[in-house]
């Protein structure tokens, strides 16, 4: 099967840049960005502070890279923090926080992803010196396994009062920010004014091959940035990675709710067919989760993939198809009659 005729929904990781997006990248005025002197790299980290309305931003190659720096620029080791417990920076960052950062986690169960103010304060400890401090606090935005949930403003709002209160600083894992901004209307700097630090990505559905950004206070990039290159991300000529994230903070933004528009599209043709067990109700971006009666999600993913349909087993009952840049609603369609001729 050739490439283009896969509908490939197993991430919005997996766009690849377009021409505009290349020669923008060809294009990029470059330095050494370690020595700190790559025009293009300080330009992205201006701008992604700018629209965070942070001090300072720092470019990192991977989302995890920019959550385990985050974490371990607010703790020392034998600190606590405080997540849900399907949190990516727990699940799915390689036991980094355990072994990059030595802290331990308390994990909290979200209802699709979202924890109450209550339930964070209840988890706070600190004081008896047996106990170990709860030093930060993780909400992620949009949240991956919650079903792509929207983080209510209002929601966060109280919680940061909780931290605020008990003096506990708040990081956003904001791998898809941009999609909880462009689903709820709020803008990026309203969710960053209630954290200490923040992480985007530009490599899901902004459609950049590469790279993630941190943002915060002067003092705490400075810092972060120590980190960076004791991690392993100093890069050099980075400008040319940083031009693609520029373009496209400039260029695929908006277009992120045509994405919504799919996966709630998608979502609604999914609910008709026989079999296929799905909340469309649940459906807030881009991503779509969904089982199929009788079948596990192993076997969905498997036979959907000799088929050219390619997405994740991704919870013990579903399996989730992702929405962005690459696919369209023709590949849609294509995706919708295969499910239907595998479930029948
Ligand atoms: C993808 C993702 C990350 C980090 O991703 P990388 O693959 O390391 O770039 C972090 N948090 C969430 C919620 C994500 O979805």
């Amino acid at each position: 099967m050739k490439r283009t005729d896969i509908v490939d929904l197993r991430s919005d990781t997996v766009t690849r840049p377009t021409p505009a997006m290349l020669e923008a990248m060809m294009r990029a005025e470059v330095g050494d960005d370690v020595l700190g002197d790559d025009p293009t790299v300080l330009a992205l980290q201006n701008k992604v502070a700018q629209l965070l309305g942070k001090e300072a931003g720092l470019f990192v190659p991977s989302g995890t890279m920019a959550n385990q720096i985050a974490v371990r620029a607010h703790t020392e080791a034998g600190d606590e923090i405080i997540l849900e417990a399907d949190g990516h920076t727990f699940l799915f960052e390689t036991g980094a926080l355990a072994g990059v950062c030595g802290v331990q986690a308390q994990l909290l169960p979200g209802k699709r992803g979202l924890l109450t103010a209550d339930q964070i304060e209840r988890g706070i400890r600190g004081g008896d010196y047996h106990l170990p401090p709860t030093k930060l606090i993780i909400l992620e935005n949009t949240h991956n396994q919650g079903g792509g949930t929207v983080q209510p403003l209002s929601l966060v709002q109280e919680i940061r009062g909780v931290a605020l209160r008990h003096g506990i600083a708040m990081h956003m894992d904001g791998a898809r920010l941009w999609n909880a901004c462009v689903a709820s209307g709020k803008s990026p700097k309203e969710y960053a004014s209630q954290f200490e630090s923040v992480s985007v990505c530009l490599s899901k559905g902004l459609g950049a091959p590469v790279g993630s950004c941190i943002a915060g206070t002067k003092a705490f990039i400075a810092r972060a940035r120590r980190f960076r290159k004791m991690f392993g991300g100093g890069m050099r000529q980075s400008g040319i990675l940083a031009a693609a994230g520029i373009y496209a903070l400039d260029h695929h933004y908006e277009r992120l709710k045509e994405d919504h528009e799919n996966a709630k599209y998608f979502a609604r043709e999914l609910s008709h067919i026989k079999n296929v067990q799905i909340d469309i109700n649940d459906v807030e971006t881009n991503l779509v989760y969904f089982g199929v009666e009788g079948r596990t999600p192993k076997w969905v993913e498997e036979q959907l993939h000799e088929r050219g349909v390619w997405l994740f087993a991704e919870r013990p009952n579903e399996v989730r198809a992702v929405t962005h840049l690459d696919v369209d609603r023709a590949g849609l369609d294509r995706a919708l009659e295969t499910i239907r001729t595998i479930v029948r």
